[in-house]
């Protein structure tokens, strides 16, 4: 009895033991899923949900480089304003976005002579919170550049004449612009950014949920400040430290994709621009008009998206003449489309319009073009394909082919004997 009670006693431990270390084992496991289904509950993340019917996908427009405001002393400025609020309009009615992201250069700070510069971003930003559609901001080079006087301004005599009696030429800071925004509109998703990293601001993540369950994760948007205007163009050191705590924080386990926004092209473009040595990339797009015209010096960030499988792709604006997406290691490089008639270049207006799809998890881009065209189709949450090899070796078999057909041996002791014919 002894024995058997022993030996039930030494089996219990042993189940015992083997529970606890089983339950220890799985435990971490089971924090994490409980711990990533109620992000929003711990790390106090906004979070968004489809506008629509549950298990419907969740659709983003980008409207990029609106430049509102520029030459506003002028006929052709306000009347730019208005085709830019037609143009935002008709995108809308043909995309009717869940959420719509304003890509920065929302106005041209430097032609706006009055103290609160806010006027011209509420005008900008009405056509969506007019519609009740949520959104969000980050800061574009030209949203707090400093007052450019204008040479229309200065008398023959070379003196600055005021046009206007209340003139204001301070402009309006990145923080007052967020204040209003803020301050005036629940519809605005966009936020300060922690304050260690100003004059930095608008650094921010907001969480993509479930249609059926808010505390479910379904995409982390991430949004930075590329700099411009009031201080130099690049994403800091400072900001690449702030985004991998934060990444690492709310997504661990790298399980939930990643998208991420701001307005200045990282270097990073440089080097997956369409054509590289004359060897065409696999992009995707409909105009490639200029050069990439990248922040001053890249400290950090591409290095923290490299790291993160879960990053899916980058969008910008900035350069208006281009519209293009191309792989970057695991991820896309993006631009979005000029979809203002402010800021330079005549290239057809439209917006960059995103679908992140549940379950399973897929993220679908096109370009929506103002007059209802739709272009440039491409799956961005697909492995990016690297360029052909059989493209590789048609260059090569030419290259073959011309050199032989120029050195052919034949060739050259025909021309001799033809030489030596003639000099006979
Ligand atoms: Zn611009």
């Amino acid at each position: 009895m002894f024995i058997i009670s022993v030996f039930m006693g030494a089996n219990y431990q042993r189940r015992r033991r083997s529970s606890y270390s089983l339950l220890f084992s799985i435990l971490p496991q089971i924090m994490v899923l409980i711990l990533s289904s109620h992000l929003n509950l711990l790390f106090g993340l906004k979070y968004l949900q489809p506008r629509k019917k549950a298990g419907s996908s969740f659709k983003i427009a980008i409207f990029a480089d609106l430049h509102f405001g520029e030459n506003a002393w002028s006929d052709w400025g306000p009347k730019q304003d208005v085709s830019s609020l037609k143009a935002m309009s008709s995108l809308l009615h043909h995309e009717n976005p869940d959420f719509v992201v304003y890509l920065g250069d929302v106005i041209t700070a430097n032609n706006v002579p009055i103290a609160n510069a806010s006027l011209y971003w509420d005008q900008a930003t009405s056509p969506t919170r007019d519609r009740g559609i949520p959104w969000a901001s980050v800061f574009g080079n030209h949203d707090d550049a400093q007052f450019v006087w204008p040479v229309e301004w200065f008398s023959k005599k070379g003196i600055p004449l005021l046009h206007y009696g209340n003139c204001s030429f301070t402009g309006t800071t990145r923080v007052e612009l967020m204040n209003n925004q803020i301050g005036n509109d629940t519809l605005s998703f966009a936020q300060h950014g922690p304050t260690n990293l100003w004059p930095s601001i608008s650094n921010y993540v907001l969480q993509i949920s479930s249609s059926e369950d808010a505390e479910i994760p379904v995409a982390f948007l991430y949004f930075l400040d590329s700099g411009g205007g009031s201080y130099p163009e690049v994403i800091s050191s400072a900001q690449a430290e702030w985004l991998k705590g934060i990444s690492e924080d709310i997504n661990p386990d790298c399980r939930i994709p990643e998208i991420f926004f701001w307005h200045i092209p990282s270097k990073a473009y440089h080097e997956v621009a369409p054509w590289l040595f004359f060897v065409p990339q696999p992009c995707v797009g409909s105009i490639n008009k200029e050069r990439v015209c990248a922040q001053e010096i890249e400290v950090g960030v591409m290095k923290v998206l490299k790291d993160r499988p879960s990053v899916q792709a980058v969008f910008v604006g900035h350069d208006h003449g281009n519209d293009w997406c191309c792989p970057y290691d695991r991820l896309w490089l993006c631009y979005a489309r000029h979809t203002g008639y402010g800021g330079y270049g005549n290239w057809a207006r439209g917006a960059r319009i995103l679908e992140i799809v549940d379950r399973p998890f897929a993220l679908k881009s096109w370009i929506r073009m103002e007059d209802g065209f739709v272009h440039s189709h491409i799956l961005l949450s697909s492995q990016p394909a690297s360029p052909a090899p059989v493209f590789f070796l048609l260059v090569l078999l030419s290259v073959l082919f011309f050199a032989i057909k120029s050195f052919h041996p034949i060739g050259l002791i025909s021309k001799a004997k033809a030489f030596i014919s003639q000099a006979a």
